[in-house]
């Protein structure tokens, strides 16, 4: 049997054309047209005015945190049940986070966790400048309850967005309604250049500061002049033209995906929960989550799929339990340790088929 991915790239046949077009323009260089173009379009499908290409996630959350001008000492609002490319970047800006803990009923974000936080940090006489919120496995953060929390306490909003292109919250789509969003081309993700990044910025004059510093800061000058810190940010005309021939497909890979989940909840046992979302948002099913019944029985069913060449993963590890962040304040009533604990993404790939579907399923219900 072929082994089975989580959640393989999936080319969809296109991006061979555009990579010739590419090539035969002779413009392989992090500019050209295919650059501006998968701005527009990201922008566009998202309803942002503003979108700058990066070579990664990760890049545009660093320039999303250097334009809010984060700096060494400053405090950092992040969800703990994230991947760790959330919270990296604050540290390379010597910057301290501070981990908030899930909502059960969206696995995202705590609003009473992210109010508690702010409360105890005024006594300590710490203010937050920053929150880096994440849009869990493609499923919406309850944004009515954030945005107040962020305007009551003067924070500027980041979503990381990473996993969730195309999810909206009351048909808004994640990623415009903070200052700064972004989201991830990485091999995994919804749609992929296999590697590369998007950052959704508010107005002409904070694209054109991420561009600089995207661009090795230069000055305006004849020679090479610098007077800053740079970097070299850009994603390639190369990529980006990978880019546009996955935008094509955007909602049938989110269609797909969708009916991946439908299928597993119509097929596994009734005692396996999965993933919640709330009412409001509308999301891409990035990945199938599910809950079993303890870490012991999480890690049968992880077994048997291994053993069989099927590859699952437990869900993020709460970063406020990695030793990289073992000194950093928590605030919760850590629901995101018991997800980790009993809980398994499964996969989800979007050229996974029906017969290869119920493999898995049979391999589950043969465990527990
Ligand atoms: C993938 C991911 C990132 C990082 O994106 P890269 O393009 O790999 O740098 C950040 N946050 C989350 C939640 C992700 O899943």
């Amino acid at each position: 049997m072929q082994k089975i991915y989580l959640s393989p790239p999936h080319l969809t046949g296109e991006e061979g054309n555009y990579l010739n077009e590419v090539l035969a323009s002779g413009w392989i260089a992090p500019m050209g047209a295919f650059v501006d173009e998968f701005e527009n379009q990201i922008a566009q499908k998202i309803g942002a005015k503003y979108a700058l290409a990066t070579n990664s996630g990760t890049s545009a959350l660093h320039l999303a945190l250097l334009c809010a001008n984060i700096e060494a000492g400053d405090y950092v609002l992040v969800s703990t049940f994230t991947f760790v490319a959330s919270a990296n970047p604050i540290l390379y800006q010597n910057a301290i986070p501070i981990f908030i803990d899930s909502d059960e009923k969206s696995w995202n974000i705590c609003p009473i966790a992210l109010e508690n936080a702010l409360i105890d940090c005024q006594k300590k006489q710490i203010f937050p400048k920053v929150l880096v919120l994440t849009h869990l496995y493609g499923q919406a953060a309850d944004m009515d309850k954030i945005i107040e929390i962020v305007s009551k306490y003067n924070l500027i909003l980041i979503e990381d967005a990473a996993e969730s292109l195309g999810c909206t919250w009351n048909n808004q789509h994640v990623g415009t309604f903070g200052k700064y969003g972004f989201f991830s081309f990485n091999g995994n993700k919804i749609i992929t250049t296999s590697a590369g990044g998007m950052l959704i910025i508010p107005d002409e004059e904070y694209r054109k500061k991420a561009l600089f510093l995207a661009t090795q800061a230069k000055d305006e000058a004849h020679h090479y002049q610098h007077s800053e810190i740079g970097y070299n940010y850009r994603l390639s005309n190369i990529l980006a033209g990978m880019g546009v021939a996955q935008m094509k497909f955007l909602s049938q890979k989110i269609q797909k995906k969708k009916e991946i989940f439908k299928f597993y909840q119509e097929n596994l046992p009734k005692n396996i929960d999965f993933m919640p979302e709330l009412p409001q948002s509308n999301g891409n099913r990035w990945l199938t989550c599910v809950l079993f019944e303890n870490f012991e029985q999480r890690e049968k069913v992880r077994n048997i799929l291994t053993k069989n060449q099927i590859e699952s993963r437990p869900l993020w590890k709460p970063l406020h339990l990695q030793p990289l962040f073992q000194k950093n304040l928590y605030f919760g009533e850590h629901i995101s340790e018991k997800l980790f604990e009993k809980g398994l993404c499964l996969p989800s790939g979007t050229q996974l088929t029906e017969s290869e579907q119920m493999t898995i399923i049979d391999l589950i219900k043969s465990v527990i």
